[in-house]
Formats: C-alpha cells, sequence, structure tokens
C-alpha cells in the first residue's frame, strides 16, 4: 500500500507528489493525461519565475520533476471509484477502469476540470488558434484584435470587462433572451464602448482561413436570420465542469460539482484530500492549483504522523 496515492498528475497532482516524495514516504500517482489541461495550452506567460513556455514543455517539466523523486507513476490510468476506510487510519482504496485496486494511507484527489465546449464546426479546428478558454491566461494574446466571448453568465460577462480592457472589441453572444450574470457585472459591461451585446444569439459555426480565426456566424434565434462577426478571437465561458463525476456519493461535492475543501485541503473523508481545478478553490490557474496541490501533500502528511503507531 501507498502512505499518499495521488489521482491525477496535473499541476496540483504534480505538486503534490514532490511535497509527498520529498518527506520519504511511499508515493504513487494514478494519472490519466500527465500535465493535465497544461498540455493544451499554447503559451504559459503567468507561471511566476518562468517568463514563457508552452504547455507540452510545461508537462514534460512536471513529469521529469515527479518522477526524479521516485514516485510510482502509473499513466493512462483512469480511477472510477474511492472506497473510503473502513477503520479510523486503515487503507482506502480507489479501485481503476482496467480493474485494478490500489490502497493508500491516505489520497489526493487532482482531477481538475474541463471547459465545456460550444460544439460547432471550427471549435476543435481553431482550439488554440483563436479559440480559447481561458481570459485570465490567454486574453494579452489578443491585445488590440477583436474577440468575441460566448456565454452571458458571470464567467462569460466578467471575461467579456476583463477582455474590454486589453482588446479592440468584444462581441457577447448570450443563447437566452437575457445575460444571466449578476445585476452589478451587467451594468459595467453596458457601460462600456467597446462591448456589442447579442442576446437570443445561437453561435452556429467558428470560421477561419484555415491555419486561424477570422470569424463568428450566430443565428438570431427571434428572426431566424444569420449574423456573421468578422473577428480574431472567441473566447468560449459556457462553464467548467470539474473531473469528479466518479465521487458522486463518496466525498462532498458542492452544486457545480466541486470537491468541498477547507484551507488545508480536507475533505469529509478521512485521509482524503483535494486540490486544484477540482475543489471549491476559486480561480483556476496553474499557480494556484500547484500551491494547493503542496498544501494538500503537507496536510496529507500531518494526517499520517498522527496516526497511532501500528
Ligand atoms: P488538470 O490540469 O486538469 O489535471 C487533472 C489531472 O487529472 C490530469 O492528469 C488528468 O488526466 C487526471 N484525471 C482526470 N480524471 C481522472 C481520473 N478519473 N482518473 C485518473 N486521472 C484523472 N492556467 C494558467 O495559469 N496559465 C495559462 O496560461 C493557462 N492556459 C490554459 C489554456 C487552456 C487551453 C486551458 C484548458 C487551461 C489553461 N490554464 C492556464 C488553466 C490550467 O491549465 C489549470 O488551472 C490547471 O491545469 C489545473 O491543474 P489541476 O492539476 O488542478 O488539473
Amino acid at each position: 500500500a501507498f502512505d499518499v496515492l495521488l489521482v491525477g498528475g496535473g499541476p496540483a497532482g504534480s505538486a503534490a507528489a514532490v511535497y509527498a516524495a520529498r518527506k520519504g514516504i511511499r508515493t504513487g500517482m494514478a494519472v490519466e493525461r500527465m500535465g493535465g489541461q497544461t498540455n493544451d495550452t499554447m503559451a504559459i506567460e503567468n507561471y511566476i519565475s518562468v517568463l514563457e513556455t508552452d504547455g507540452p514543455r510545461f508537462a514534460a517539466a512536471l513529469e521529469a520533476q515527479v518522477r526524479h523523486y521516485g514516485v510510482d507513476v502509473m499513466t493512462q490510468q483512469r480511477a472510477v471509484e474511492l472506497i473510503p476506510a473502513t477503520t479510523p487510519g486503515g487503507l482506502i482504496e480507489v479501485r481503476l477502469e482496467n480493474g485494478a485496486r490500489l490502497q493508500s494511507r491516505s489520497v489526493i484527489l487532482s482531477t481538475g476540470a474541463r471547459w465545456r465546449n460550444v460544439n460547432v464546426p471550427g471549435e476543435q479546428e481553431y482550439k488554440n488558434k483563436g479559440v480559447a478558454y481561458c481570459p485570465h491566461c490567454d486574453g494579452p494574446l489578443f491585445k488590440g484584435k477583436r474577440t468575441a466571448v460566448i456565454g452571458g453568465g458571470n464567467s462569460g460577462v466578467e471575461a467579456a470587462i476583463d477582455l474590454a480592457g486589453i482588446v479592440s472589441h468584444v462581441t457577447l453572444i448570450e443563447y437566452g433572451d437575457q445575460l444571466k450574470a449578476d445585476a452589478v457585472l451587467v451594468a459595467k459591461l453596458k457601460s462600456l464602448p467597446n462591448v456589442t451585446i447579442h442576446t437570443n444569439a445561437q453561435t452556429t459555426e467558428i470560421t477561419g482561413d484555415g491555419s486561424k480565426v477570422n470569424g463568428l456566424k450566430y443565428r438570431d434565434r427571434v428572426s431566424g436570420l444569420e449574423h456573421q462577426v468578422e473577428l480574431e478571437g472567441i473566447f468560449v465561458q459556457i462553464g467548467l465542469v470539474p473531473n469528479t463525476e466518479w465521487l458522486k456519493g463518496t466525498v462532498e461535492l458542492s452544486r457545480f460539482g466541486e470537491i468541498v475543501v477547507d484551507a488545508k485541503g480536507h475533505t469529509n473523508v478521512p485521509g482524503v484530500f483535494a486540490a486544484g481545478d477540482c475543489t471549491t478553490v476559486p480561480y483556476k490557474q496553474i499557480v494556484i492549483a500547484a500551491g494547493e496541490g503542496a498544501k494538500a501533500a503537507l496536510s496529507a502528511f500531518e494526517h499520517l504522523i498522527r496516526q497511532p503507531a501500528a
């Protein structure tokens, strides 16, 4: 059995693995894809001390550091069930899709999240070629350019306000008949001179020249007419979904499906900790996920040393 088992190997899981392994305890990691979402990132310019890197390079560096400390890394493994310990301080079990069962004295959940796609033609083709999901990350790449935000909830409207200060013009596309964001945000958005809002607008296609985005098509759901907007960037803001479906009923989740953690990364299950984008911790960013991972590992260590000697 492991002392600490990480489920997930993005920035949160990797930081947790390094912190755990450096305590000299048996550390395992079950992970589908090493590096997680960072693999899909074109440019990373906000990880402190690193002026600029790209996703695949960042992901490879995470893996190299984790392996350097002798972590038992099991890649292409998908966890499907968590079984809490039956006695205080007992072993926790993680079941994998391939039928294997891993046992550990503590578990850190770091399965991250995924951005919901609009699922229209052009979205996959132009991902990272004008189609983006994270305004904090990629907003500056569109400095002075025309962009759209798809989604008029709080995250979409916040993104539009944020982008309006960087890009030349923002078109906000909302499917429903009104923006769903808080009134104060909507008022702020409407006060900005370089923002156009379309409600009742269904995105139908993201267009491009073969190498990058050049526009967006939407259908006016009232008139039925198709419209085309010329632009260079599109931010899809229709939800970030935590990868926690497999934990439903075992670990306390928020109404958004995020694992509820306290300031030290404890979940409601003894010996089970969580970190990163899969948790209730706000602002989904690499530097935050890594910090939370380190914290969860230290909490797991604290938990282990407080167990009575066997
Ligand atoms: P993730 O990176 O999502 O990693 C989750 C890990 O869990 C992966 O290894 C995955 O394979 C694994 N996993 C999931 N489910 C299971 C399961 N059931 N069993 C086993 N393993 C599982 N942030 C920035 O700070 N700067 C940026 O420039 C930036 N750009 C971004 C660009 C894009 C396109 C995207 C999508 C995100 C970007 N982000 C950026 C956000 C950043 O990538 C995330 O905040 C960060 O990766 C979260 O780390 P994490 O470890 O919590 O989760």
